[in-house]
């Protein structure tokens, strides 16, 4: 590895350091992405087993409509047609199921159409869904057309246009105007008013990790605007996002060097960022730079060695987060039934809180997706998400009960699945903690406060003048699109300030 100056080390190739490496390298800069393991992606890869390919944290995307996140990256690496046009990346409609004890409607792009599930389950309270959904698609769309900071999954607002400073303000006053406003005010007159704020919730704790009593309208407006939007899939596995963006990497001259994991981040007295130090393979190795992009997790910069750089400020924005405990399942494609979707959201009891093992995110891939598993079988992800503080993360006897117990659970979605399971793999935190180096493999960490999307939430700036930040834990979302999000924002905060 040539030690020569860099005008940006990134640490980490997860789809937040990937996306700013990615783009700063495309702008000219001089880029450099250190990573600890083999491949990249960290929590958007893939894992291989008995002819079967899973994925193993993200397999829902979105954010690639015109305006949408991905969109924004694709479109300035120019690499556009190769991801879209190709069948690699496809549209899925509806873009879940959503499974509760009683109801299972599809969540479809089209309005008319979700509204007919609506009617099938929930005929009572039609016309009330119906004002409901109007209104908060009307304010999901003013959220997009402003973008910044105002919505999660969006850069520059609609079709990537910044507008104009008066209409934002207008807009901005319209929002002002509804974030006090809740679920609860809407829900009075309604019948089945426990199952339909279940069904709400079980989208608002998955998309936005946070239940649907304490989410504004603003809130429920961009978890709704989701499968609206459009949902996607990518067939062959997550990865092809991230070996994409590796390609555009190399292809702008920028270098990714694997098997190299930074140690510290190197400081000059003032505490000014000016380089790493890194093992790669065996080897002690420092490298140096003026600007460190930092695609490891908050909770790591806080709680590890790795930099002396104070975080106290942003101490009081940060909460516990998610650990992930996931299923990967190959199995006979007998056993998957005629009505489930590619991807379900199943809640198990609507007396029970809306997380762990009473919300379980499946992913089975499509049937015309052959890549991912040998003839005649398919694949299947079960994933629930636990608050880090009552997971016991070494205890992984527990987790393997946990892991049998949750596959009889998901036969209420897939009856007589046991008897069809050809290959078991259980992702517990610690094997997840092993591939992104998070601890106990967490998500999360920012404070879910009222105003989370837009108005709140950590930023991609640091303590320290010349140390930036990116990743899920660096902008409210946690998922891919909200990642690449904070991705693009770091990048344009380097390019304007070097
Ligand atoms: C079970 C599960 C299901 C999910 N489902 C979805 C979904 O359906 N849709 C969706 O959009 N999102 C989903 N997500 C969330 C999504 O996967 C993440 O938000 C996103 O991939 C995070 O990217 P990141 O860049 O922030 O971090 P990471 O993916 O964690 O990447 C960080 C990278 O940094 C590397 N690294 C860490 N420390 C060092 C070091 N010291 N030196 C060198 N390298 C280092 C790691 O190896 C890793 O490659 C899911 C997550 C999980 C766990």
């Amino acid at each position: 590895m040539p030690l020569v100056d860099y005008d940006v080390i990134v640490i980490g190739a997860g789809i937040g350091g990937l996306t700013t490496a990615s783009l700063l390298a495309k702008r000219g800069f001089k880029v450099i992405v250190l990573e600890q393991n083999d491949h990249p992606g960290g929590y958007c890869g893939t894992l291989s087993q008995d002819g079967y390919i899973f994925d193993m944290g993200a397999s829902l995307f979105w954010g690639f409509d015109e305006g949408g996140c991905f969109y924004s990256l694709f479109s300035e690496l120019g690499i556009m047609d190769r991801m879209l046009k190709g069948d690699r990346i496809r549209r899925l409609d509806p873009g879940f199921q959503t499974v509760l004890p009683n109801h299972r409607i599809d969540l479809f792009s089209d309005r008319n159409r979700f509204f007919e599930e609506i009617k099938r389950e929930f005929p009572k309270d039609l016309m009330n869904l119906k004002d409901f959904y109007n209104e908060i698609d009307h304010i999901e769309e003013k959220l997009y057309e402003i973008g910044g900071t105002k919505h999660p999954f969006v850069y520059n607002g609609k079709n990537g246009v910044k507008i104009n400073q008066t209409k934002k303000i207008l807009l901005n006053i319209y929002i002002l105007l509804n974030k006090n406003r809740y679920l609860e005010g809407y829900m009075r007159g309604w019948d089945e008013r426990l199952e339909l704020e279940k069904f709400i919730d079980l989208q608002t704790m998955y998309f936005g990790q946070r239940g649907a009593g304490d989410s504004t309208l603003p809130f429920l407006a961009i978890i709704s605007g989701i499968p609206r939007r459009g949902i996607y899939y990518i067939k062959g596995g997550a990865h092809f996002i991230a070996d994409e963006l590796e390609s555009s990497i190399r292809e702008s001259k920028g270098e990714l060097i694997y098997h190299a994991r930074v140690e510290e981040i190197l400081t000059r007295k003032k505490g000014d960022v000016c380089g790493v130090k890194v093992r790669h393979r065996d080897m002690p190795l420092e490298i140096f730079s003026r600007t460190v992009i930092s695609d490891i997790p908050i909770f790591n910069l806080l709680k590890r060695d790795i930099s002396r750089i104070r975080y106290k400020r942003m101490m009081k924005y940060l909460q516990q987060g998610w650990v992930p405990f996931s299923i990967l399942l190959g199995v006979d494609e007998k056993v998957i039934p005629e009505p489930m979707r590619e991807h379900v959201l199943m809640m198990r009891d609507y007396n029970l809180p809306s997380y762990g093992d009473n919300l379980i995110f499946i992913s089975v891939n499509p049937v015309w997706d052959k890549t991912r598993a040998p003839e005649g079988k398919r694949c299947i992800t079960a994933s629930i998400f636990l608050p880090s503080d009552i997971i016991q993360c070494n205890n992984k006897g527990v987790l393997r009960e946990k892991g049998e117990e949750i596959i009889l659970y998901l036969e209420d979605v897939i009856p007589f699945l046991s008897d069809y399971i050809e290959c078991v793999i259980y992702l517990d935190p610690l094997t997840y903690q092993r591939v992104t180096m998070r601890e106990d493999g967490k998500m999360g960490m920012i404070k879910g406060g009222i105003d989370m999307y837009g108005f709140s939430g950590l930023s991609n700036i640091s303590p320290s003048r010349d140390l930036f930040l990116v990743g899920d834990t660096t902008y409210p979302g946690h998922s891919t699109a909200a990642t690449v999000k904070s991705g693009i924002r770091t990048a344009d905060l380097i390019t304007k300030r070097i």
